[in-house]
């Protein structure tokens, strides 16, 4: 089922049969404590890895909502895993609280709403836990934005028993099923020889002329590229001094495909044409990986169509398509592990005139407003809803 992807509304006399209803109504009375959270985690912006305000002030809510609480999860300071008070036997379900933000424009991505959410929904599936056939987890992890806090937590076993996994993005429309792509990013340096540059540079060997050639060539690539590829560089280091020739010079490329093998394709392709510019000038070239790589989701259509019928429940409109060019997330490493779910949800207001995106200040606004508060409160519900799904 398909609404208008702007459209959002609730349905007049809306009325939701029991189990629901009570999820609903506990979401409903914990609002101003959700939107107080994600205020404050708002007010306080801590880029990844460094998010100990956050983690302390989400893991004291949780305590107090009855949750055992363990910080340094897997021994990364800023995870952490919360279980609620009874746990029932059978399937288990992660939810997937985000709360790293980005340099200068802080919350810009929205993830104190992301974890607010979680909260929020949490609270919902507590009001019907004796009811469940399963139980329910929430798993934090650090740094979204850069290193794929998720693709780390999951190598060191943060995932062992988890049969399902959810959170949803604030986002500029309510889409359930985005194709977040596969990304990697690498650096590639260029060691050459230095020598005066005025007086002896037929001793030197310029890892920027290297460099430069390199760049030239990327170029050519990534304009040759479909829309469903990305391919970006920038320059890290460029030499010292003009009297230096530059024996070292970096260069930093970011790859987006639609899937991992597209990835290591293109990733074999730049090494090629590296090792070219580097030979026709006899420097050296070597490579760095500078993250985990974000693989591309596989969104769980069972699960999201449990998702999404919930969202007609609630009267909300949605939109299934798919879109080429789309960001990463490191939740879709998850989603080769278990059945997983990352949808967004719309919180900039009506038509989005602005053609505002995430990361950017206006989306940061968003974040903060009451609208967005409102639209992520849905989101938990319709989280916590297929929790019970799941689990009833
Ligand atoms: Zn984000």
């Amino acid at each position: 089922m398909m609404f208008d992807a702007s459209e959002i509304h609730v349905v007049p006399g809306l009325q939701l049969e029991r189990p629901y209803h009570s999820i609903a109504q506990a979401i409903d009375a914990y609002y101003s404590r959700y939107r107080e959270i994600s205020l404050d985690l708002f007010a306080n912006p801590e880029l990844g890895r460094q998010e100990f305000y956050a983690v302390r002030t989400l893991a004291a809510e949780l305590e107090r909502l009855g949750f055992q609480v363990e910080t340094g999860y897997c021994g990364m300071p800023t995870a952490f895993r919360a279980d609620p008070p009874v746990i029932n036997r059978g399937p288990k379900v992660a939810l997937l609280p985000e709360y790293d933000a980005l340099p200068e424009v802080g919350h810009a991505c929205g993830h104190n709403l992301i974890a607010a959410s979680c909260l929020a929904a949490a609270v919902g599936v507590l009001a019907v836990a004796p009811e469940l056939k399963g139980s329910f987890t929430l798993i934090g992890a650090p740094d979204e934005e850069t290193a794929a806090g998720k693709a780390e937590l999951l190598e060191r076993g943060g995932y062992p028993d988890i049969d399902y996994a959810l959170s949803v993005h604030p986002g500029t429309e309510n889409a359930t099923r985005r194709q977040y792509r596969a990304a990697s990013s690498f650096l590639v340096i260029f060691n050459g020889k230095t020598a005066h540059a005025a007086a002896t540079p037929e001793r030197g060997i310029n890892a920027l002329d290297a460099l430069v050639d390199f760049y030239q060539a990327f170029r050519e690539l990534r304009d040759a590229q479909p829309q469903a590829v990305s391919l970006n560089a920038v320059i890290r280091e460029g030499g010292l001094k003009t009297n230096i020739i530059p024996d070292r010079c970096v260069a930093e490329v970011n790859i987006r495909t639609p899937d991992q093998a597209g990835t290591d394709i293109v990733t074999a392709r730049i090494h090629e044409l590296a090792e070219q510019a580097a030979a026709r000038l006899g420097a050296r070239v070597e490579y760095q990986p500078l993250q985990p790589k974000y693989r591309e989701m596989k969104t769980d259509i069972p699960l999201v169509e449990t998702y999404e019928a919930n969202l007609v429940r609630l009267g909300v409109g949605y939109d299934i398509s798919l879109k080429e060019r789309t960001g990463s997330t490191d939740v879709a490493n998850l989603s080769h592990e278990f059945p997983t779910i990352h949808p967004w949800m719309r919180i900039v207001a009506e038509g989005n005139p602005e053609n505002i995106s995430g990361h950017h200040r206006c989306f940061a606004e968003a974040s903060a407003s009451e609208f967005g508060h409102r639209q992520m409160l849905l989101a938990a519900k319709a989280m916590a809803f297929t929790v019970y799904d799941l689990l009833k």
